[in-house]
């Protein structure tokens, strides 16, 4: 993925100050092409309309290119760029710098003046960007400052997000959990508003890929999980369940296989509709999480979009992203949390130790005991972020969240959890989510953050309502009457 670098100048002012307009914007660029986690691309500066209409086409045909970045070094009168940024279908964002740090208070003079006036110079140019109604994220500072670069970054990486959403692919095994409201949605209007395509497939074509998969490569997938994770006596190689370990393995080589063959880098599975599958997924979900892929339990796909989604967005960054459900609540007054696991689909990146690798009944589904692994989620900072179907539009809702320690080992508790203290506490927080309307299901993240989510779904037009530390129940109600007023009139008839 690479950014583009665009400097706004005009004819004007002559070779000798074009050539220093050039110079400056590519050391500007130079600097954050090394601290931004993309290649950034200086493009030659633009003078006239014909040139910035024709880069803006050139960026929206790029696959390569995630977002543009744009600086008006001098002043760039912005009837130039109406057809461009009319014509632009790349997330940008204006940076509004300058060349020098500090004024040159006793040499300065007109000649000094005139080069540098980014200070009117980009007001001509978000004069222009608001009256048409572009989107994009402004940046003001010197690039030499870190804030300035981290909040380009956090953009970079959503735009990166962005780009993946717009060309995933998601199979489907099996449809929707029956009579489960908050897992519906609209696949159509997901493919016209992310670019995602949600796909279903019989779950027997799955069990075709897995009844398939040589027995070498169930032997080296098993001996690898032996290598990776504290497995359990029982399921070690002469253990009494040792064949449930090798059709775990069995079920990661075929699934895997399935999604590789397809261009897959996201899917659902439905524990009500296994056909000839013998366990419900549980091991071969959670090491495809690791590996970058987005899943969602009960068929739900917006999930598991969003999952794939904020797992490119936090590439590079510390901290696991995983699938994850509220599941039971600690009420205890001052120690309020939620205690999230699901049936057994919790991703290890997020996993405060070695994980245990360990089978245990699965009271619904009415298969064989699944293998799954077992462990803590680590401590630390980190969100919870649910997608919803409105009916006439998707909204994003976001929960800052302290991921915390259990209070006590949870020896009889067979799954994956993590037990967090929402902000700004829990009945805020939980009142707050549940007048949203947001789902269960969530994707938990302790690597992508508010910044990240907010610059990402401004990219999409989507609306994000972040609950945070700083959030009450009233200010909340009166946010979401009014996003339901203005995104109705966004989006027009
Ligand atoms: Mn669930």
């Amino acid at each position: 993925m690479k950014l583009w670098f665009l400097t706004g100048s005009q004819g004007l002012y002559g070779e000798d100050t074009l050539r220093q307009v050039a110079e400056q914007s590519q050391e500007i660029a130079g600097a954050l092409g090394r601290g931004l986690p993309f290649e950034v691309v200086w493009k030659p500066v633009l003078t006239d309309a014909a040139a910035i209409r024709r880069v803006c086409l050139e960026a929206s045909g790029d696959d390569e290119c995630a977002g543009v970045i744009a600086w008006m070094h001098t002043f760039s009168p912005a009837k130039m760029w109406i057809a461009g940024l009319d014509a632009l279908r790349k997330p940008l964002l204006h940076l509004h710098t300058q060349a020098n740090v500090a004024l040159p208070w006793s040499s300065i003079d007109m000649d000094f003046m005139n080069l540098n006036q980014a200070a009117h110079g980009d007001r001509e140019f978000g004069y222009i960007q608001t009256r048409l109604g572009v989107p994009r994220k402004t940046v003001a500072g010197h690039v030499s400052d870190p804030a300035v670069v981290e909040r380009i970054a956090t953009w970079a990486r959503a735009a990166a997000g962005r780009a993946e959403l717009s060309s995933l692919r998601l199979a489907r095994f099996g449809d929707n959990m029956r009579d489960v409201a908050v897992t519906e949605g609209d696949k159509v209007e997901a493919q016209l508003r992310f670019g995602v395509s949600v796909n279903t497939y019989g779950v027997n074509d799955l069990v075709d890929a897995v009844d398939a998969v040589p027995d070498s490569d169930v032997t080296a997938l098993v001996k690898e999980y032996e290598e990776t994770y504290q497995v359990a006596a029982e399921l070690r190689a002469g253990g009494d369940r040792h064949d449930s370990l090798r059709y775990a393995a069995r079920i990661e080589a075929g699934l895997r296989g399935f999604l590789t063959d397809g261009g897959f880098k996201a899917f659902t599975t439905n524990f009500e509709d296994l056909g000839g599958l013998r366990q419900l997924p549980g091991l071969a979900v959670q090491r495809l999480m690791a590996d970058g892929y987005g899943f969602g339990g009960e068929g739900d796909w917006k999930t598991s979009v969003l999952l794939r989604t904020l797992k490119v967005v936090g590439e590079g960054l510390p901290g696991g992203t995983s699938f994850m459900e509220d599941y039971t609540y600690h009420l205890v007054p001052g120690e309020e949390a939620i205690l999230g696991a699901h049936m057994l689909e919790v991703c290890p990146s997020i996993a405060a130790g070695t994980p245990s690798c360990e089978i245990h009944p699965l009271s619904i589904g009415g298969r064989e005991d699944p293998v799954r692994l077992v462990f803590d989620a680590r401590p630390g900072p980190a969100v919870v972020v649910g997608l919803a179907d409105m009916g006439e539009r998707f909204r994003l809702v976001a929960n800052e969240i302290d991921v915390v320690p259990p209070a006590e080992p949870l020896p009889r508790l067979p799954v994956a959890r993590a037990v967090w203290k929402p902000r700004p506490d829990l009945r805020t927080s939980a009142e707050s989510w549940l007048t949203a309307g947001a789902p269960h299901h969530t994707v938990l993240s302790a690597a992508v953050g508010a910044e990240e989510l907010t610059d990402l779904a401004d990219m999409l037009g989507v609306e994000l309502v972040v609950i945070d530390a700083a959030t009450t129940s009233r200010q909340f109600t009166k946010e979401l009457r009014w996003n339901q007023a203005y995104y109705r009139l966004a989006q027009g008839l």
